[in-house]
């Protein structure tokens, strides 16, 4: 079974998505207006988990993340540069890619923009008008919240206090000025708008999540995910719009992960913690021992960045490594010895039984470590032959499927041949028969592989 927390019912629920093997994933995406830090890349690394267990799980995903290319703060900040709002969110456009791939985040199957889907929303605009959810006010456009009984249900907002009629136009407000909210703003001086059936003006933001999910995932999905400072205003603003446009539930399941915060701080430009991707590769942090960081704290605790932590999440990464370098690189025994396979088996099935538990990710780590414990302590009594050798790293290659944190170009396996050779002198070297072990390793450094004797047996490299 595989349940998460959903933040709608605030508990653990099963998971059943609404076609069987089939899940339909939403996340909402970077506003690009500026580089994402790497609070923002928390974020899209529980995400990222989330969708790689799922599809270890067996399932197909459509995954959609959008890109906000235009709201308030895109808006100012291409005003404040002087340039176009695509020229202004281009150069952002382009580094989020960037990142992504270097953050080892699977991409989604569709990157849909904002300013590529003013159709859609204007459309959705109008039908909330004409079913009265929504109204003019000034040339702008409203929705009125009192006319969706389920509004705050999402974020647990108390309505006693609402003022009727009270208007927010900011796309980010505080849970304290909860009031109806602008779904298309009236075009202004100087700021772009588009020419539309509704008046010359611009989306709001929150409509152009629940135009984009619903044009590629229909009326209802599966999971749609976030932070947990999106749940208010915009995720219930998304579930009043989408809700109240289709008449039939948007998402059955809310996932959202929690801040991240920099040496117990919230990260902030003026504090001087705040940190992009982009500054802490410049300090020479290796990008993927971020993302080990980033997923090793369970998605639903508040994460505390320090470089400390990033130091000891990058020592616990190297113990994996050096796990699998040492399987790849030592000589063993033909066959197999009792055990060490269904001790791999077991450590998978544990791995994945402990992410179907709400992503329990440290519960999924201890499991590997203690594999790796117990798999050394073999290795240290030579318990460990060839074909369990194979084994393991199916089983950690399976693993990192989810975890992707191993290196992604790794030295060729020896073929047949010089392992034979290796074996050869190995027997030599028992039988004292020095001059034919010398040979052979002679032979062998000819053809590039040069051999190290330790106590726990031989170990080969390649020479460069
Ligand atoms: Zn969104």
């Amino acid at each position: 079974m595989i349940r998460f927390f959903n933040t709608l019912s605030g508990s653990l629920e099963e998971f059943r998505p609404l076609k069987e093997g089939e899940v339909r994933l939403y996340t909402c995406g970077p506003t690009v207006y500026d580089y994402p830090h790497i609070g923002n890349y928390r974020a899209y690394i529980f995400e990222d988990l989330l969708k790689r267990f799922l599809l270890l799980a067996g399932f197909k995903v459509i995954h959609v993340m959008n890109i906000t290319d235009v709201d308030d703060k895109t808006i100012k900040g291409a005003a404040r540069q002087g340039v176009s709002l695509q020229e202004y969110t281009a150069k952002y456009i382009s580094a989020f890619f960037e990142d992504l791939k270097v953050l080892r985040i699977m991409p989604a199957d569709i990157y849909p923009r904002a300013t590529e889907h003013i159709p859609d929303m204007v459309r959705m605009v109008r039908g909330l008008l004409d079913r009265g959810y929504a109204y003019y006010k000034d040339g702008s456009v409203y929705f009125s919240i009192q006319k969706f009984p389920a509004y705050g249900r999402l974020a647990k907002i108390d309505l006693e206090e609402l003022k009727a009629g009270a208007r927010v136009d900011s796309d980010e407000y505080e849970k304290e000025s909860v009031h109806d909210f602008a779904l298309w703003k009236k075009a202004k001086e100087g700021e772009p708008f588009w020419e539309t059936e509704l008046g010359s003006g611009r989306p709001g933001w929150h409509i152009e999540c629940s135009a984009m999910s619903t044009r590629y995932l229909g009326p209802s999905i599966d999971i749609h995910c976030g932070g947990i400072d999106n749940i208010f205003p915009h995720h219930e603003n998304e579930i009043a719009q989408s809700e109240a446009y289709y008449g039939q539930k948007f998402v059955n399941y809310w996932l959202h992960c929690h801040h991240l915060v920099v040496e117990g701080e919230k990260m902030s430009k003026s504090r001087g913690n705040f940190y992009t991707l982009r500054d802490l590769l410049e300090r020479g942090v290796d990008p993927v021992d971020l993302r080990f960081f980033l997923l090793s704290t369970h998605y639903r605790k508040m994460l505390n960045f320090t470089f400390d932590s990033l130091e000891q999440a990058k020592a616990s990464r190297q113990r994996i490594l050096d796990f699998v370098y040492e399987l790849e690189h030592r000589t063993f025994a033909a066959g197999s010895a009792s055990e060490v396979q269904s001790l791999a088996e077991k450590m998978l099935s544990n791995f994945r039984e402990a992410l179907a538990d709400d992503l329990n990710i440290s519960a999924a780590l201890a499991a590997l470590f203690e594999f790796i414990r117990e798999i050394n302590s073999r290795l240290s009594r030579e318990q460990v032959k060839q074909d369990d050798s194979v084994a393991i790293l199916r089983a950690l290659a399976e693993l990192d499927r989810v975890l992707a944190i191993l290196p992604e170009k790794r030295e060729d396996a020896l073929s047949p041949e010089l392992m034979e050779k290796i074996e050869q002198r190995q027997k030599a070297r028992k039988e004292k028969n020095f001059a034919l072990a010398d040979a052979l390793r002679e032979e062998l450094s000819q053809r590039g592989i040069i051999l190290e004797d330790t106590k726990e047996g031989v170990r080969w490299k390649r020479i460069k």
